[in-house]
């Protein structure tokens, strides 16, 4: 395992701006994973339980690639759901801070078009503001992304209403994408790290013709979806409505706090802090764990708590995902993953509570 001091070379974009597009043979693909997961820890989709999780895969042949959803996505390997910050030492001259962050050489492959946009948004959230996070900063360097394009659509997903599926469009955010045409994969390799890996495959480069082939799967995709947003003005809409009766009657009648929504989404980012002392109180241990606007403690602030009722909380959570985002991100929180409301015990959906505010002002459901 790799320890990682804090550098200013941890900062360096490692992907660069390099694209090419190759053809992949598909009994090539497991033997050259198992090439490029070496001196790394390798991460992907597994079979747990009848269910796709990732995990550690003991072999490269216990990958799942055809897998639908997993509950928790894949970006947990970069953000842990909870992890050490610090030691805070009491010392004769004051205090000394160990700020060590572990981090391993990471290989995470099998991810979707909305996962990896759900990553982009951590981006955002973590590596574009003012304050940058240090932990997420390293880990994601030190990950090499390998996406995998879906060849099915899931009953609950609605990707492509919200711009993040069902096929990955933004060159950023991964070093390899996949796409199984059939008798072979497409492989888009993006940056400088991608080709050093794939370089020694000597493969023939995609021409005209795959990338028809991989826009009419794209069709055939499309042609799936049975889940639809209308989200052309859902940000307005969302706006003007947060007194609307939708908000209180599903909570009073059908949440239970329970916080899986935001325990599953992978683009929610809230965490809070607690260290943890000896009785002597000379050594801390500072950790962060994911916390969630669905707790009612969340919001408590000096005394006093600004979303006291569950209704509040609740409309926070599809507000901020579906309009502020957008003013804190330029994006929206949701990439349409389905997550929220599969693991929902009562199956609140966000999609049924904006069509429903959407009815109300004539703009009718999909
Ligand atoms: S709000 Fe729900 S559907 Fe949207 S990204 Fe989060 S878990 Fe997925
Ligand atoms: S998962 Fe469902 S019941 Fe639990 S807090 Fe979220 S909306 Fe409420």
């Amino acid at each position: 395992m790799a320890v990682v001091r804090l550098g200013r070379t941890a900062a360096k974009n490692v992907r660069g701006s390099m694209y090419e597009v190759f053809l992949l043979e598909k009994e090539r693909l497991f033997p050259w994973l198992d090439e490029i997961r070496r001196g790394r820890v390798m991460v992907g989709p597994v079979e747990e339980q009848g269910f796709p999780a990732f995990r550690e895969p003991s072999s490269t042949h216990d990958l799942w690639l055809d897998y639908g959803l997993t509950m928790m996505g894949p970006q947990t390997c970069i953000y842990h759901l909870t992890e050490k910050v610090c030691t805070i030492q009491r010392t004769d001259e004051g205090f000394e801070i160990d700020d060590t962050v572990t981090a391993q050489d990471q290989l995470l492959v099998g991810v979707h078009s909305c996962d990896l946009h759900a990553i982009l948004v951590l981006d955002k959230a973590f590596l574009r503001g003012r304050v940058i996070d240090r932990n997420y900063r390293i880990r994601r360097e030190k990950t090499v992304v390998v996406g995998y394009h879906c060849t099915s659509v899931c009953s609950q997903c609605f990707c492509a209403s919200m711009g993040t599926g069902p096929f990955f469009e933004p060159r950023e955010g991964y070093d390899f994408l996949l796409t199984d045409l059939g008798d072979r994969y497409m492989l888009e390799a993006l940056g400088e790290r991608a080709h050093g890996m794939v370089a020694p495959l000597r493969l023939h480069k995609a021409e005209e013709k795959h990338f028809r082939e991989k826009e009419e799967l794209r069709q055939q995709l499309l042609g799936q979806f049975t889940k639809r947003l209308d989200t052309s003005r859902i940000v307005e809409i969302i706006l003007r409505n947060q007194n609307h009766p939708v908000w209180r009657r599903t909570a009073d009648e059908r949440c239970l706090s329970c916080t899986n929504c935001t325990k599953v989404c992978p683009t929610c980012f809230c965490y809070s802090t607690r260290d943890l002392g000896d009785f002597e109180l000379k050594k801390w241990d500072r950790t962060r764990a994911k916390d969630s606007c669905q707790e009612l403690h969340f919001a408590e602030v000096h005394g006093s708590n600004f979303r006291g009722i569950r209704a509040a909380r609740l409309r926070q959570f599809v507000t901020h995902k579906l309009a502020t985002w957008w003013e804190q991100f330029g994006c929206f929180g949701c990439i349409g993953c389905g997550r929220c409301m599969t693991w929902c015990p009562t199956h609140i959906d966000l999609t049924h509570m904006a069509k429903e505010i959407m009815a109300t002002e004539g703009l009718g459901m999909r």
